[in-house]
């Protein structure tokens, strides 16, 4: 094994204790966590690399970026996780390339990305991202607009709503995003009997705040610098 292979399979080790940790005090079953490893501006070989330790789930945020290393690595035997801010103009770019997008933060994302799966012959599954604490530079629906957003994703057939997705503010004592990680898994029990589907997803926790998410309820944390360390400037 390379230093580099030796240096992620670790800290990765590292991290799915951590969560694991974090399922149990909750009385929740480790495996109901999913680590999503965060590659973005990180260079193709570490994907390999973790890859081949055994990670399957790898999340990036640019388009171009991620479709170069889906080119680069094709064959690998890995499920992408689009995550990052998209504009409706690049939907077409990312349905069907992405085993779960979940950043759809607006009914018009929704549309683009159903009428290319649609095309395609595919059924795109998403998550829909909530701006929890309003913030005005966060992408998101609002509290208020998810409902309705809901009930339009479900109408669109190239599309299957599997959860919700949040990213609180940044905070030094990860505690302080605890609500906004409580208030996502409320929002979730509210819609499922009200749209009358099952939501099992929250993906929600960061490398700052994955533990009280996974106390909250997370299925899906987001993970990049405790894994693969300060990212390297984009451009
Ligand atoms: C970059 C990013 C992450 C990973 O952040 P880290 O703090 O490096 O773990 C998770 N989610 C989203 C949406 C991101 O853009």
């Amino acid at each position: 094994m390379n230093e580099r292979k030796q240096e992620l399979a670790e800290r990765t080790a590292e991290v799915r204790e951590a969560l694991a940790d974090a399922a149990r005090q909750a009385g929740r079953a480790p495996g109901d966590v999913t680590l999503v490893a965060v590659s973005k501006l990180h260079p193709a070989s570490d994907i390999r690399d973790l890859a081949e330790t055994g990670q399957t789930e790898f999340g990036e945020n640019y388009v171009q970026e991620a479709l170069a290393k889906q080119d680069e690595l094709a064959g690998l035997n890995v499920n992408w996780h689009f995550i990052g801010g998209l504009q409706s103009n690049k939907a077409k770019y990312v349905a069907g390339k992405f085993a779960l997008v979940h950043s759809v933060d607006s009914a018009k994302l929704a549309q683009a990305l159903h009428k290319k799966a649609t095309s395609l012959g595919v059924v795109q599954d998403i998550l829909i991202q909530v701006n929890i604490a309003g913030e005005t530079q966060k992408s998101g629906v609002t509290v208020e607009g998810l409902p309705e957003m809901a009930e339009a994703v479900l109408g669109m057939e190239g599309l299957r709503l599997v959860g919700l997705m949040t990213m609180p503010p940044f905070f030094d004592d990860p505690e302080r995003a605890r609500p906004v990680f409580a208030r996502l898994r409320e929002l979730r029990d509210g819609l499922e009997p009200r749209l009358g589907v099952l939501l099992p997803h929250l993906s929600m926790g960061m490398t700052g705040d994955f533990v009280p998410a996974v106390q909250e309820g997370a299925t899906l944390v987001r993970i990049g610098t405790r894994i693969f360390g300060t990212r390297p400037p984009r451009g």
